[in-house]
Formats: C-alpha cells, sequence, structure tokens
C-alpha cells in the first residue's frame, strides 16, 4: 500500500479509498495508492505554505543548491531502485527505465547549479533614480504530471521550481505514481524540509481538479493531454493564476532526398517507438520528398518488421501500453485507418512469452496517409508512424504545419540553407536538424506553440517561468 507524502510524512487520503497499481506487462494489479481529494490538497497546500513562509523562503540559493545536489546525489545512488519501480509501474525496458532515472538526478544535477545564477537587472533610468529587479518565486506551486514519463517530467518541472525557490505540490497521474513517491522519500533523507515536496495521488478530475482550483496555490504547472490543459487553464484563468501547459504533438520527421538515411533511418524509428510512442515529442508523421519515397519506405518498413514487443523485463525495443484503454485507443485509430484504405506497410512482432493480459501493440507504419485523416491529424500516443510524401520545401512546410499542434520537428537535409530556412518556416517549439530529440539534453528549453501548450520547461529558460519579475525604482536625488 502506497501512501501521500505530504510534510515529510506518509499520510492515508482522507476518503480512505485506494486505486489499483496495474502492471501493464501482465494487466496484473500488485499495489495500491490513495485516492485522494479536496481536503488532502488543503493539507498539502497548508504544509507546502508553512514550509515556504518559515524555511525555505529564507534560505539562501546556494543551501537550496546543495540541497537539489544531495538529492541528485541520492538518486543516482537508489537510481537500480528507480529504474525498477518505474519499470513495473509504467511497463517501461529496463534500458528506457533506467534512462528516465538517470535524466531525474541530471534535472537535479542542473537545477542545483542555477539556483544561485538567476539574476536580476539594473535598469538605466531618469537622473536621480535607481532600477532595479527581482526575480522571486511564485510561492506554492502546483504541478500535474502524466504517466508517460513521470521520473522525467518530475525532474524538470519540480527541480526547476524548487531552483527558483517555489515549494511543490505534486499530483502524479493515477497510472504511474510509485516512482515520484519514493522520490520525496529520497528528498526528505537528504534535508529537504518538511512541505518543500508534496506527493498527493488520485484520480485527476477529482483530485487533480481540487489541486488546479485550490486559491493557496500560486502557480500551475501541467504535463498532459490538451483537452485536460484547456480545462486547467480556465480554471486558473478564474482566479488569475499563472499556468505553464506542455501539452502534445503530432510531431513530423521531414526526409530530403539528399539526406543521410543511414542515420536518418534509426533515429525516424527510435522516435516513434521509444516509450512504445507514448511521448510527447514522438516523431509519429515521416513526411518524405518524393524521389526516395519509395526505397525508404522499405527501408522503414523493414526497420519496424524487426522491433520485438514484449514485457518490460525482457528489454525488447518496445514494452506493453499504459493501460487497456490506451491499447484499445490506438487499436481504433489503426480499424479507422483501415477503413479509409490507408495501407500498413509492416508491423512489429509481439513475443511468443508476451502474456495475453498484458497492454501490447506491434509498432505500425502507414503509407500515403492522407494529411486531414485524424489519424494524420491526432495524437494516437501508441507506436503508429504515418508516411506521407512531399514535392518540394514549401509542401513540406505546409504538411508540417498543417496540425493543430506544435512542438517538435524534424529535418534531415544535407543543404545548409535549406536548414535554416526550414527552422524558420516550421511552427514548432524545437527543430532538430539531421538528428530528432538531441539526447534529450535538460539544457535544452522545451515547449510547444499552437495547441502543444505555453511556457517553456527544462534548461535555464524554465526559471524565468517558476518566477515573478518585480520592478524597484529608488528615487535618491
Ligand atoms: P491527461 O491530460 O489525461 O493527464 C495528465 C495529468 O492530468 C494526470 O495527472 C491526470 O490525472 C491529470 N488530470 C486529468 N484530468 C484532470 C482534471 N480535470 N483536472 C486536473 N488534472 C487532471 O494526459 P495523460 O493521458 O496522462 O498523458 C498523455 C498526454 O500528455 C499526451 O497528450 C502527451 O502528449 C502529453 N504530454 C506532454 C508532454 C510535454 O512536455 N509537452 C510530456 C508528456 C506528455
Amino acid at each position: 500500500m502506497q501512501f501521500n507524502f505530504v510534510a515529510n510524512n506518509s499520510v492515508p487520503s482522507a476518503s480512505g479509498q485506494t486505486i489499483d497499481v496495474v502492471d501493464p506487462s501482465d494487466g496484473q494489479p500488485y499495489d495500491e495508492i490513495q485516492r485522494s481529494n479536496g481536503s488532502d490538497i488543503d493539507h498539502a497546500v497548508g504544509a507546502a505554505r508553512l514550509c515556504f513562509d518559515s524555511v525555505w523562503s529564507k534560505l539562501g540559493a546556494a543551501e537550496r543548491g546543495r540541497l537539489l545536489m544531495r538529492l541528485s546525489e541520492k538518486v543516482t545512488a537508489h537510481a537500480q531502485e528507480l529504474s525498477d519501480i518505474e519499470q513495473r509501474d509504467c511497463g517501461k525496458p529496463t534500458k528506457q527505465a533506467r534512462a528516465d532515472a538517470t535524466a531525474l538526478a541530471r534535472y537535479f544535477e542542473f537545477y542545483a547549479g542555477a539556483c544561485d545564477k538567476l539574476h536580476g537587472e539594473t535598469i538605466p533610468y531618469l537622473d536621480g533614480y535607481s532600477v532595479l529587479t527581482w526575480r522571486e518565486p511564485h510561492g506554492v506551486t502546483g504541478h500535474i504530471v502524466p504517466w508517460n514519463y513521470p521520473m522525467q517530467i518530475f525532474g524538470r518541472s519540480v527541480g526547476g521550481a524548487l531552483a527558483a525557490g517555489n515549494v511543490c505540490v505534486v499530483k502524479p497521474a493515477e497510472d504511474a505514481c510509485l516512482s515520484l513517491i519514493r522520490v520525496a522519500q529520497l528528498a526528505a533523507e537528504v534535508g529537504f524540509p518538511a512541505g518543500a515536496i508534496n506527493i498527493v495521488t488520485g484520480y485527476g478530475h477529482e483530485v487533480g481538479d481540487a489541486l488546479a482550483r485550490h486559491s493557496g496555490i500560486d502557480h500551475i504547472s501541467f504535463t498532459g493531454s490538451p483537452t485536460v490543459g484547456s480545462l486547467i487553464q480556465q480554471v486558473a484563468a478564474a482566479r488569475h493564476c499563472p499556468v505553464t501547459l506542455e501539452l502534445g504533438g503530432k510531431s513530423p520527421q521531414i526526409v530530403f532526398a539528399d539526406a543521410d538515411l543511414d542515420a536518418a533511418v534509426p533515429a525516424i524509428i527510435n522516435a516513434i517507438v521509444q516509450n512504445a510512442g507514448q511521448t510527447c515529442s514522438a516523431g509519429s508523421r515521416v513526411l518524405i520528398e518524393h524521389a526516395i519515397y519509395e526505397p525508404l519506405l522499405r527501408r522503414l518498413g523493414e526497420a519496424i518488421q524487426k522491433l520485438r514487443v514484449g514485457p518490460a523485463t525482457m528489454d525488447l525495443d518496445v514494452g506493453p501500453l499504459i493501460r487497456q484503454s490506451q491499447k484499445q485507443r490506438v487499436q481504433q485509430f489503426l480499424r479507422d485507418a483501415e477503413a479509409a484504405n490507408i495501407r500498413t506497410v509492416a508491423q512489429g512482432q509481439i513475443v511468443d512469452q508476451a502474456p495475453a493480459s498484458g497492454f501490447y501493440q506491434a509498432p505500425t507504419l502507414l503509407r500515403d496517409v492522407p494529411v486531414t485523416h485524424r489519424v494524420a491529424q491526432e495524437e494516437v500516443f501508441g507506436p503508429v508512424l504515418c508516411a506521407m510524401a512531399f514535392r518540394d520545401e514549401d509542401h513540406a512546410v505546409e504538411l508540417a504545419n498543417a496540425t493543430q499542434f506544435g512542438l517538435v520537428a524534424g529535418v534531415w537535409t544535407a543543404n545548409g540553407g535549406r536548414q535554416f530556412r526550414m527552422a524558420r518556416r516550421l511552427r514548432s517549439g524545437q527543430v532538430f536538424i539531421n538528428n530528432y530529440g538531441a539526447g534529450g539534453g535538460v539544457e535544452l528549453p522545451f515547449g510547444g506553440v499552437k495547441s502543444s501548450g505555453h511556457g517553456r520547461e527544462k534548461g535555464f529558460e524554465a526559471l524565468y517561468g517558476f518566477t515573478t519579475l518585480k520592478t524597484v525604482a529608488i528615487k535618491h536625488g
């Protein structure tokens, strides 16, 4: 049985109810989390406020940095334990779970170093005045986290918020809470004061909604679906609470005929099968210049056919999806595609050892997908890659920008001028040239345009979002 973690204590929810934790690899429940409600949020926000007022806001920036560095080291020391927890909770193949634990430690390390480097400015003004700006924390920040990368998203969001001087109340996704509860316990062990990091689990429409509505929350960082993102923004708008929204994507990988295909093919495949396609930045559309459309489709098809899907502990190319309803959702997209006569080029293989009760989906490559079809427009959040051909740069840009999303774009070309032209014309928060994701470095600001959200997380840029700027003008004559 797992408990909420509030003010450095494990506490049951006020409701006395729990939610089953299910292993996606076999579909079986193996633990329980608390089904919290508004009173649990009240309790956590109260603990966070007390911490902020009495301890955290009085701590020097360098001291905050030392605590974050100790947490980074602690996470590294517990990386195996954390990745084992994440693997079972989310169905992540071993290497992917381990990479998430490593990234979590790296976020805390990066933000540890940033704490005492967040400066204001002095502004030249009228004679007799001195004007300066201070970057102040919001205070109590709320963090609503999805299930696809709990540790990574916690690291970037909570790491940045703490570094900027805030305290945190975190609502993990009901499908993936366990690693975050453990990280909060580790933070207490390294000396984080009671109330600095609080974890309250439960359903989004219950406890997530209560968090977003709570008048004691000074900033909300939401990562999740566009639909819920809109709800959060509306709720927050009612009390003028600032919000950072990291939402979904339908990201294009654009391949010109002069591209280095030996480099592009494995990157294109990885971008759609990593975490079984349940990645906001998944490269779910491959746009291919006419001249190489058929040969590249052949190569991609051969690569997809070799992919093996199975239980997380087998550490294959692809693990299970998070839950049964996610699998049904992906399969509905594939049925809709088939009904529209969209052809399948290739599918990967689900291994015999995969239990029938697990949530497995073979990676699938679709060809000649009409840009307006829902499989080319909506976020599938599964390992489904849509291929379409383009004529020239203008056509590639038109297709790439033709969805409601704008999170990530990849461009493969040897032409230097085209690299810059494409980077400028793509409506997207990130553009990667001759790579996809650049290894996901924590230093790189990340976020979207259009329905992919607004505000930036990761990197130093995130710290500006986690602070508010105060201008101080002194008239001294
Ligand atoms: P989701 O929106 O259903 O849930 C996200 C979180 O919001 C969960 O913790 C959930 O419990 C909570 N929630 C749900 N309803 C709520 C409500 N009414 N009020 C408050 N909170 C509520 O998304 P998901 O299915 O967990 O995650 C997948 C989505 O997240 C995808 O769209 C994906 O693209 C997106 N995502 C975006 C990024 C990014 O950085 N841009 C990263 C990861 C995932």
